[in-house]
């Protein structure tokens, strides 16, 4: 058995970017990661342009100018000034290259053909110059950079419609247990409804990745094997739901073992997910998660997480961890680091009711995990805990 941090370090330690890339159009990459540093190709902004609705002017002493022409968003003009002279100028709009400042339009009184402006204005004054935001041939984007929304916006303005992005990781589910039925079936003594491979499914698609296959297993070694075999065949990550304990009926570690499967690690000093085991075939990385629900899902969310990014080109160790002082005392007679369902609100966390690792309940209401590595303690109300922020943590 190691301690969560060793097993993390060696779950990162194992991690390398896909050498594989694509080149796909922009809409297809949200959440993808770049195989190259993108270069500018251009200059942004491309002309100086007014950043307000307002007036162009050639400085002069006076505080009164003649407007002479109108320059509007979209415009090509580029009307010529003498001194003293304006163009009503507006947001977006190229600004005449011998205009010295834009005044907004809130700060000045329109007569006719003049305006008079109030206070100073400084030259250069509300105009944005070329290539401000990014010079043509800088690289703004890093190799390896997640493509969010503004990513890929930014990549538009740049008029980029396509990028090289590193190929998404294959990823099976191996569901086990004689127990699971679906819920099209009727409820019978000893089944319950199977939920793990939606569960999983759902937090793959969370990452952008659809499942390549999932196959559902007796507890059966010769079963086990057969559907392990299938499934290093189609991936780069296999998952493995339940079978992992030590029970007489628990065939996933056997099976592995049979299948040449090299263990890194194999239980983990941690509670919810104590059976954790990861390992590796060739060129496939194998989890085989406890089949507790919360288990599994706080295992992945801690373990699988990190190899994905890592594998997706990323540079990421996984959910984004802040120290967060905790709502109220909390007590642990655990010999085991905890992983505890939380929410965080209003600056501070709490841990909430029904910890254990077949409820999913918790999870439903959570937007963090709290992390307490340290074994039998006392938390004072107040106290900072490490917090482990969920993906798309938000409270609803
Ligand atoms: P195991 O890890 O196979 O010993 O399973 C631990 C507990 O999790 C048992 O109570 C199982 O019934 C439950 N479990 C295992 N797999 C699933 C699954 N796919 N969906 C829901 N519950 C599961
Ligand atoms: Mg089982």
């Amino acid at each position: 058995m190691i301690a969560v941090e060793e097993a993390l370090a060696l779950v990162l330690e194992n991690s390398f970017p896909l050498k594989e890339s694509e080149i796909l159009p922009i809409n297809q990459c949200i959440n993808r990661n770049l195989a190259k540093a993108i270069k500018a190709p251009i200059d942004l902004p491309s002309f100086r342009l007014s950043s307000m609705d307002g007036y162009a002017l050639c400085l002069h002493q006076s505080n009164t100018y003649s407007i002479v022409d109108e320059v509007k968003a979209g415009d090509a003009a580029n009307p010529s000034l003498r001194i003293g002279e304006c163009v009503r100028i507006y947001t977006g709009a190229v600004v005449p290259d011998n205009a010295d400042a834009v005044i907004m339009q809130e700060k000045t009184i329109r007569n006719q053909d003049t305006v008079t402006i109030e206070g100073p204005v400084n030259k250069g004054q509300n105009i944005r110059l070329v290539g401000s935001q990014v010079k043509k041939g800088d690289f703004p984007l890093e190799k390896g950079q997640v493509l969010q929304a503004s990513g890929l916006a930014f990549l538009k303005s740049l008029g980029i419609d396509e990028v090289e992005v590193v190929r998404l990781p294959k990823v099976t589910i191996v569901i086990t247990g004689n127990e699971l039925i679906t819920s099209s079936e009727k409820l019978t003594r000893g089944k319950i409804y199977e939920s793990n491979s939606i569960l999983l499914q759902a937090a793959l698609l969370n990452q952008g990745i659809k499942t390549q296959l999932i196959s559902f297993t007796e507890d059966s070694l010769k079963e086990t094997i057969s559907n392990l075999k299938k499934a290093f065949f189609y991936s780069d990550i296999v998952l493995v739901s339940g079978g992992i304990s030590v029970g007489d009926y628990d065939f996933v570690k056997q099976a592995l073992k049979e299948l040449e499967v090299k263990e890194v690690f194999y239980k983990v000093r941690q509670r919810p997910g104590k059976p954790l085991f990861f390992g590796k075939k060739d060129r496939v990385f194998i989890f085989a998660l406890p089949g507790n629900p919360a288990s599994t899902l706080s295992c992945f969310y801690v373990y699988v997480l990190p190899l994905i990014n890592r594998l997706k080109g990323g540079k990421s160790d996984g959910l984004i961890r802040l120290s967060i002082p905790i709502e109220h005392d909390f007590k642990s007679v655990e010999p085991r680091a905890l992983f505890l369902k939380a929410t965080v609100q209003n600056k501070t966390v709490r841990i909430l009711d029904r910890q254990h690792s077949s409820m999913l309940v918790s999870f439903t209401m959570a937007n963090a995990l709290v992390y307490i590595p340290q074994q039998g303690i006392l938390l004072k109300k107040g106290a900072l805990v490490e917090t482990l922020l969920l993906p798309n943590s938000i409270l609803t």
